[in-house]
């Protein structure tokens, strides 16, 4: 099963993806967690896409492309995949149909106005990625794999802002792109995150 999870920073992609991924068995890419892994390491890649995310841009569509086309030759993910946060931009998504096929699209919807909220009080595991809220979760450690948690520098009021932008100019248009190829399930994200992955369980009718 290859599926594609859409959505504004802040929807839930990465809580779901989780779910997702283990009641499906299949791998989960995030293209926010690789990018956030080279950065760590330093690499060529990592330097080059700092930048970009720290203003809160999209990385250049090459790049992300390149690193999806290798990772989905993994053995991990033989049985399938959960493609979260890729595609962003139309330009991804026609190049991804070059190299993928896509059973289902799920659309986490969620008005803009709770996503800052939900943003600025984030902190992500730096070991497993697992996203909390500082309202329903204090410690300091990932309940799951005991690692720090940090708030994420792209996760400021500033570079949110930013980043809600590029979402509604580049990839909401992916919506209408998806829909039109009838790929598209729409899940509403405004609700405990727990129906949010029923609905989703439901609407994949899997
Ligand atoms: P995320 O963790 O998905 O919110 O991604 C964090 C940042 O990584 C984004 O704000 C972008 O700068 C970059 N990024 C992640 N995925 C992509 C993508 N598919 N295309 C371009 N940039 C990306």
């Amino acid at each position: 099963m290859k599926l594609i999870l859409l959505g504004p920073p802040g929807a839930g992609k990465g809580t779901q993806a989780q779910r997702l991924k283990d009641k499906y068995a299949i791998a989960h890419i995030s293209t926010g967690d690789m990018l956030r892994g080279e950065i760590r390491e330093k690499t060529p890649l990592g330097i080059e896409a700092q930048s970009f995310i720290d203003r809160g841009d999209l990385v250049p569509d090459q790049v992300v492309i390149d690193m999806v086309r290798l990772r989905i030759t993994r053995p991990d993910c033989e049985n399938g995949y959960l493609l979260d946060g890729f595609p962003r931009t139309i330009s991804q998504a026609e190049t991804l149909a070059e190299f993928s096929t896509v059973d289902a699209v799920i659309n986490i919807d969620i008005p803009c106005e709770n996503l800052i909220l939900r943003i600025s009080g984030r902190r992500m595991c730096r070991g497993c990625g697992k996203a909390y809220h500082i309202s329903s979760y204090q410690d300091d450690r990932c309940e799951s794999c005991g690692c720090e948690l940090y708030h994420r520098d792209d996760d400021e009021i500033e570079t949110v802002q930013r980043r809600l932008q590029v979402y509604r100019e580049q990839t909401q248009p992916l919506i209408e792109y998806y829909s039109r190829k009838g790929l598209l399930i729409h899940v509403d994200g405004d609700q405990g995150m727990d129906t949010v992955f029923e609905n989703i369980v439901k609407a994949l009718g899997l």
